[in-house]
């Protein structure tokens, strides 16, 4: 009898190594890379494509056998973080997008280490979620009766909150029959100039984008609220049962704060949800000197922010704050046996997290955002937050100041719009410019530009988000724009030609 050749052992099933020094060792390598990169940040690039055998790298099989943790970590150095989209960069000024700090990045790190599941249970992390609600409810003055979630982002938080409006104005019925059972069509109401994922919401739900009624603005980009008033009354007149009025501090185009006050006046008169989608401005309650412009949030029915954008906590953070705690949890609470609770033990400490929103296991999102609050302290972020603002406002007067500029649009908070104008051109001989403009700095790697459109034209837009962004940052992007901007325009524009 042949025996064929004895396999190589399996190991025990724990992925645990033998021998913690070396990964020690490794992991010290890997955290101090990480501090490299954050402290040398303005010695890179801000963004730089991907050259095709860097991505053709990431289409392998999938591997069977193990490979050691220094080749990963030297594959992730080489061929990962030098090609991300630069959101840590000071001049990272696209969209918005948070530029995290190192004591967020060390807080995942032990989030991660104890890897916590936050869906509920009794245990102190899902103390820490709780404080965060209670920081947040002083923050914005809501009420001790007030609940607090994290979640993903706005996007994700905007879906909560336009759920626990329907809920509000349906009842608990809603859950079981779903909105095809209603007699009357839910409307809701918003700015044109908000963001997109509510309109989303509005279809996830159920209750159809079409029912989301798009309120213009006026010339600062804020809801105009006669005719919001008017599209409430020829709704009712129709025949649909308006039920929820969405603001936004912060629009994400141009940084507008809708009237809140006054939306909140309106909702009051017309028994309608009042939600706020705060997704970056809500924050600015931490600067003295930016809250009085956020009057009114504080009659909100429900907000929606993040911390990951304005707050600087790495990703991700997004929040939903609900003025009526009990009227959240009707939106979302279930019973099932393997989530009974007790009042002792593991189980106890009800209601948990995941009586509040869709997900039940979920990360330790609030650790990061609590090491943050309490090591840079409330006041320091909130200094963080003002500065950007005073950046833009720079930016904003360096356009001014420049012939070839033209501001398109108010600087509310933190973002600036603004356009290049060759002489000769027409307005879709500049947008294209402009766009063109846009792609070459961003290539550059010098700043990291987007575009919008204002008032119909294409606009450069910078929204300075990240803390690290500093005057001298959006100088640059302005010295970028004009010397590209100039040379683009030579060659792309016509020769005179006669007049015939
Ligand atoms: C960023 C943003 C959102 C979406 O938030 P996510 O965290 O990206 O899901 C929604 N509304 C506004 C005004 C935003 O700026």
């Amino acid at each position: 009898m042949t025996h064929s050749p004895a396999a190589p052992p399996l190991p025990d099933g724990s992925l645990d190594p033998d021998d913690w020094t070396d990964l020690r060792a490794q992991g010290h390598r890997m955290l101090d890379d990480m501090f490299d990169y954050l402290s040398t940040l303005r010695e890179r690039p801000v963004w730089q494509p991907a050259p095709a055998e860097i991505r053709a790298g990431f289409h392998e099989a999938l591997p069977r056998a193990p490979s050691s943790l220094e080749a990963a970590h030297e594959r992730f150095m080489r061929d990962i973080l030098p090609y991300a989209v630069g959101n840590a960069h000071p001049g990272f000024m696209g969209w918005v997008h948070g530029g995290g700090t190192a004591i967020g990045m060390l807080a995942e790190t032990l989030a991660a280490g104890l890897n916590a599941n936050l869906g509920g249970r009794n245990q102190v992390p899902v103390e820490v979620e709780r404080q965060i609600t209670r920081w947040m409810r002083e923050l914005f003055s809501f009420p001790e009766a007030a609940s607090g979630l994290f979640v993903t982002g706005t996007s994700m938080a905007n879906l909560v909150g336009v759920l626990v409006a329907r809920a509000a104005a349906l009842g608990r019925p809603v859950r079981r029959t779903g909105v095809a059972a209603q007699a009357t069509r839910l409307t809701a109401y918003t700015s044109a100039c908000a963001h997109n994922c509510i309109a989303q919401a509005m279809d996830i739900t159920g209750l159809g984008s079409d029912a989301l009624r798009l309120i213009p603005v006026d010339g600062d980009f804020r809801m105009d609220m006669a005719a919001l008033r008017a599209a409430i009354a020829a709704d009712r007149h129709a025949g649909f049962q308006p039920f929820l009025v969405a603001g936004t501090a912060g629009t994400v185009d141009v940084g507008a704060v809708d009237p809140l006050d006054a939306l909140a006046d309106v909702a009051a008169d017309e028994g309608l949800w009042f939600h706020v989608d705060g997704a970056y401005g809500a924050l600015a309650m931490l600067s003295p000197a930016l809250a009085p412009l956020l009057a009114g949030i504080e009659r909100a029915d429900s907000i929606a922010f993040d911390f990951h954008k304005w707050g600087q906590v790495p990703y991700d953070a997004g929040f939903i704050l609900v003025r009526d705690g009990e009227t959240h949890r009707a939106a979302f609470d279930a019973s099932a046996a393997y989530l009974s609770r007790e009042t002792r033990g593991m189980a106890a400490g009800s209601p948990w997290p995941c009586d509040y929103g869709p997900d039940l296991s979920r990360g330790f999102r609030a650790l990061k955002t609590w090491f943050t609050l309490t090591v840079y302290g409330a006041d320091r972020l909130g200094a963080a937050i003002a500065r950007t603002c005073d950046v833009a406002r720079h930016l904003a007067r360096r356009v001014n100041a420049e012939p070839a500029l033209e501001l398109l649009a108010p600087v509310a908070l933190n973002i600036v719009c603004f356009g290049y104008r060759a002489a000769g051109h027409d307005a879709a001989a500049d947008d294209r410019l402009n766009a063109a403009i846009v792609l070459a700095v961003q290539e550059s790697g010098i700043a990291a530009p987007s575009t919008t459109r204002v008032h119909g034209r294409l606009a450069i837009r910078a929204a300075i988000v990240n803390h690290r962004t500093a005057p001298a940052d959006v100088d640059r992007l302005c010295d970028a724009v004009l010397r590209i901007g100039a040379e683009l325009a030579a060659i792309s524009t016509p020769e005179p030609q006669p007049i015939p």
